[in-house]
């Protein structure tokens, strides 16, 4: 199977500053992703999600290991921009994504830059703006859009550069809950309907149910890696290192520990209802 992201036995150690000691914020952390995979990365605050994500987009450099993108070491500076156009970013704050003062100009940013040709540039941004169901939008001031419509802008300025993987490091968690379902929903058609590789960073494990594969991370370390199921039915050892399960599976611990019998990995209301008609 084809890995996109090989990450090998990576260190990172935030150097001492006048204010700050020096601070590993990752400790020999290895995982791979397989192209056209959704993967979860979950952790509490601080335990070192984004510094993973800054990692992966050459950012910073690993202090020790490496990170490979689509067969591009980070460590090669010549091919900083093939990594970040293969394995595009979308950051938590919208306010800090958009550049432009009108929604396609901005979705044209990307590419632009990348050289493209005006024509496929005209093609590439509608069909960006069509995919994340904000071409109506298309002439709107960024300033007029809410949390979430701002954020799938910033989705349409990615895909405009035609990348093989959107890394997204907590795009809801400034948004309500309509944003956050709709910024959702795109990344899920994104990675059902384009097949596009997506890694998804966040610390709403319900965000996950339909992940792939999930790790978590605590304290800079990797912790847990497998299946939603796999892993939401550890509901006690995630609330250890400060995380929630999705209610149904709380649920679902709770009876279990009460002696019925439902099975440990349920996550959906659907499956609850079904578990529960078929207790004796
Ligand atoms: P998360 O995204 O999971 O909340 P971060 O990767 O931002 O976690 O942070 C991981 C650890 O690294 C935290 O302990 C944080 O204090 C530290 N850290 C993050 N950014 C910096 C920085 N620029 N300088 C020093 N330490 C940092
Ligand atoms: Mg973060």
């Amino acid at each position: 199977m084809e890995h996109l992201i090989e990450v090998k036995n990576l260190s990172y150690v935030y150097p001492a500053t006048e204010e700050h000691p020096a601070e590993q914020a990752l400790f020999d952390v290895s995982f791979s992703v397989k192209k056209g995979e959704f993967l979860g990365i979950i952790g509490h605050n601080g335990s070192g999600k984004s510094t993973l994500a800054k990692l992966l987009n050459a950012i910073i450099m690993p202090t020790s290991g490496d990170v490979v993108v689509a067969g591009h070491n980070t460590k090669d500076e010549s091919k900083i921009w093939d990594i970040r156009q293969t394995a595009g970013m979308v950051f938590q704050n919208p306010d800090n994504q958009l550049v432009a003062t009108i929604v396609e100009d901005d979705v044209a940013f990307g590419p632009e830059n990348l050289g493209v040709m005006p024509e496929e540039i005209r093609l590439r941004v509608d069909e960006a703006l069509k995919t994340v169901d904000m071409y109506d939008f298309r002439s709107k001031k960024p300033h007029q859009l809410s949390g979430g419509q701002k954020q799938r802008i910033a989705i349409a300025g990615i895909l405009a550069m035609a990348p093989d993987c959107i890394i997204f490091d907590e795009p809801t968690a400034m948004l309500d809950p309509y944003g956050r379902k709709d910024v959702m929903n795109t990344i899920a058609k994104l990675n059902r309907e384009r097949h596009m590789t997506v890694l998804h960073i966040t610390h709403y494990m319900t965000e996950l149910a339909g992940a792939d594969r999930i790790i978590v991370l605590n304290h800079g370390r990797i912790v847990m890696e497998g299946s939603p199921k796999s892993v939401f039915s550890r509901v006690d050892e995630l609330h250890e290192i400060g995380l929630d399960v999705p209610q149904m599976t709380e649920l679902a611990h709770a009876l279990r520990q009460k002696g019925y019998d439902i099975p440990a990995d349920v996550l959906t209301i659907d499956e609850m209802a079904e578990s529960i008609w078929h207790l004796k």
